[in-house]
């Protein structure tokens, strides 16, 4: 059994006083044993929410690295620099740094690579455009993310990666992908991953979705049988919201693989 795991990326938002406070709203809404819960704020409030965060359940995650340790990189933070703000997790390859920041696949499997190594919990996301869907794209365009971010994974441990298929179309748009659609997208990267890691790996490995996820959608998205958690931006930033999805999370799930 995969645990859920529900990630908010906060992306640019929020200062220090907003960190501190939306973290004390969550503390009471987001406590459980069920569901990994986890929040990315920007690098700036790392060592304030990890304050916050003390005595909580909640973990705490960066929204990118570098991946050298250390050195005359002007403007970037390391891995380790991370753990030692508090972080457990990082997001990595997320499509906005694709997007507007020149993030290759080869720089994805650099700073998977540097997390692993400072035993960081790497969400890795994955996730074709509008453009690429609408020509039937989607599966050549996984494939050649995954096959980028894994190459060498060999010398790696796996287990600790998560995954998060984020259609570019359905994020930050209120259109999330439909229930089938994320599971089709899901069972291919677990096959995927169960053939270039191994059939536990795969099994075990955590797909979460990300796209629009809100509080009306995420219960019958995390039902979906591959799909073991949600990253979510826009809905993170609401208490409210980011407790009902997850409380969506927490329902035993009608089938499972
Ligand atoms: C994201 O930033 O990863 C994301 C999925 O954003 P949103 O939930 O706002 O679509």
């Amino acid at each position: 059994m995969r645990k859920p795991l529900i990630a908010g990326n906060w992306k640019l938002n929020l200062g220090l006083q907003e960190a501190a406070a939306l973290v004390q709203q969550l503390k009471g809404a987001c406590e459980t044993e069920a569901v990994d819960v986890v929040v990315c704020p920007p690098f700036t409030a790392l060592s304030t929410v990890a304050q916050a965060l003390k005595g909580s359940r909640i973990g705490l995650g960066a929204q990118d690295l570098f991946w050298e340790p250390q050195g005359a990189f002007t403007g970037e933070i390391s891995a380790p620099m991370l753990v030692d703000a508090g972080c457990r997790y990082v997001i990595i390859g997320h499509s906005e740094r694709r997007q507007h920041f020149g993030e290759t696949d080869e720089s994805v499997r650099r700073k998977l690579s540097a997390a692993l190594a400072s035993r960081l919990i790497p969400i890795v996301c994955i996730g074709e455009t509008l453009a690429e869907r609408e020509s039937n794209r989607t599966f050549d365009v996984l494939t050649r993310q995954l096959a980028g971010a894994f190459d060498g994974c060999e010398t790696w441990d796996c287990s600790q990666i998560t995954l998060a298929y984020e259609p570019v179309w359905a994020i930050g748009t209120g259109k999330n992908a439909t229930p089938e659609q994320a599971q089709e997208a899901h069972a291919f990267i677990r096959q995927w991953v169960a053939k270039r890691c191994g059939i536990q790996t795969g099994e075990a490995m955590r797909i979460q979705y990300g796209g629009s996820v809100n509080a009306s959608n995420a219960a019958v998205l995390l039902q979906q049988p591959d799909v073991d958690g949600a990253l979510v931006g826009g809905a993170s930033l609401n208490a409210d919201a980011f407790g009902a999805i997850v409380k969506a999370a927490r329902e035993p799930k009608a089938v499972t693989r």
